[in-house]
């Protein structure tokens, strides 16, 4: 698969000192496709059909690089990390319900994060905030039901 997409974030690694190869291409290329919440399992067994010789490890410290990088959002779900490719910056502002089935995430835009005038915040300066909501997705919700 070439996409634009791709080729803009093999070139983020490239500018970063990480050399093109077909490994990191797959493993890109797997998350774009995906676009959503998957762990390091699964993009193992899905990369390791192509590149057997690919280990966990290494698969694990790619993924871990390309959320430095910026490439991919991380998220804890139970103890488990697991990994999608980041929102456009150029998006607005906002947080995600994510499936804790089939991770997709989709996206909120909530008041909370223009009301951050918190009382025990006093003196305190804030950088940043996370919010994230979990639970199913219509689709994993009728499958439940089935
Ligand atoms: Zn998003
Ligand atoms: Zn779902
Ligand atoms: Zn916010």
């Amino acid at each position: 698969m070439s996409n634009i997409k791709v080729d803009k974030l093999m070139t983020i690694l490239k500018e970063n000192g990480y050399k093109y190869t077909d490994k990191r291409k797959a493993i890109i290329d797997l998350l774009v496709k995906e676009d959503r919440y998957i762990n390091a399992k699964y993009v193992s067994e899905k990369v390791g059909k192509e590149f057997p010789g690919l280990s966990f490890d290494t698969i694990y410290r790619n993924l871990s690089t390309y959320v430095e990088l910026g490439i991919l959002e991380l998220t804890e779900i139970n103890g488990e990390r697991f990994f999608k490719l980041a929102c456009s910056s150029d998006e607005h502002h906002h947080h995600h319900h994510i499936c804790l089935k089939c991770g997709k995430a989709k996206n909120i835009h909530t008041e909370i994060c223009n009301n951050l005038n918190i009382p025990e915040l006093k003196g305190y300066r804030i950088d940043g905030h996370k919010f994230e909501i979990y639970g199913l997705c219509p689709n994993c919700i009728k499958d439940e039901n089935k």
